[in-house]
């Protein structure tokens, strides 16, 4: 995209012409449309939950007053709804923080063996409830990153939340830390945590847009399991301020592996 802009030049004495000025704006156009696309998805998300709760409003106040089965099961969705919107607004803060945070280093000792510990206890009844088995791969004395733990936990919540929301077909879901001393593109040791789950897989051409913000292969499905579409592009954010790397394979059939590797020290 080019501004154009041409202004006359009348001076005394200077043969009078016209300067015209070429600009390429076309970062400026893409940053706005972004900013025009983020603002219209989050209406669109915000609006079907409202949507449902002004129906069931006017339900409850009108034909089902005196339906106490019909009151309690519409009660039951209208909870729902406001959780979702409940875990819309938290996902959209802790977006904005993590995007706004993405130039600060973070400088706390953070062992990521506890980190992987504490998010999987946390998701164990998850786990059991759908009867899917987690086995982990610890590596307890591997050296402190510099990191800041309340992020990374974020990171393997979403990635294992994933794994079972998405995976749990196939019954079993794995997470493995390995201390790697070189890789590509590091200068020093890493830690290369990977979550791999045995369920569908996704298809390659969605493979690259997973981490954009609200992207889903299946809408339904994810609005289904309660998810705002948001969890992986704060995934990706995070990763970036821990100067590390996130990766996704995936075979249709098969699973996929989400591996996030993080420079040691
Ligand atoms: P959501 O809140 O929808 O789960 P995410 O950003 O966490 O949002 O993930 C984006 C999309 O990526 C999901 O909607 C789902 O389609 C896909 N996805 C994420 N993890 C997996 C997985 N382990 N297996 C299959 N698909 C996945």
């Amino acid at each position: 995209v080019l501004r154009v802009q041409a202004a006359p030049i009348l001076a005394e004495g200077v043969q009078p012409g016209v300067l015209v000025t070429l600009r390429d704006i076309s970062h400026v156009e893409e940053a706005e449309q972004q900013r025009r696309d983020f603002v219209a998805n989050v209406s669109h998300e915000m609006r079907s939950p409202l949507t449902v709760l002004a129906g069931f409003i006017e339900t409850l106040k009108g034909p089902a007053r005196e339906d106490p089965v019909a009151t309690a099961n519409f009660l039951d969705i209208m909870e729902r709804e406001a959780q979702r919107m409940t875990r819309l607004v938290s996902d959209l803060l802790s977006l904005s923080r993590v995007e706004g945070e993405e130039r600060v280093r973070p400088r706390d000792r953070v062992s990521m063996s506890e980190v992987l510990r504490a998010t999987l206890a946390a998701l164990r009844p998850q786990f059991e409830d759908a009867g899917v088995r987690v086995d982990f791969t610890d590596l307890p004395d591997v050296p402190p990153i510099a990191g800041d733990r309340d992020q990374l936990v974020q990171v393997f919540r979403n990635l294992v939340e994933n794994a079972l929301k998405y995976g749990g077909s196939g019954g079993r879901v794995e997470v493995g830390m390995r201390l790697i001393e070189q890789m590509p593109g590091f200068t020093g040791p890493v830690i290369k945590v990977d979550v791999r789950d045995f369920g569908d897989g996704i298809d390659a051409i969605h493979l690259p847009r997973l981490t954009e913000r609200f992207y889903r292969v299946d809408g339904h499905r994810s609005r289904a399991m309660g998810g705002t579409g948001l969890g992986l592009a704060i995934v990706k954010h995070i990763v970036n301020r821990h100067r590390g790397r996130f990766a996704i394979r995936s075979t249709r059939g098969e699973g996929s592996t989400f591996s996030v590797t993080l420079p040691l020290g």
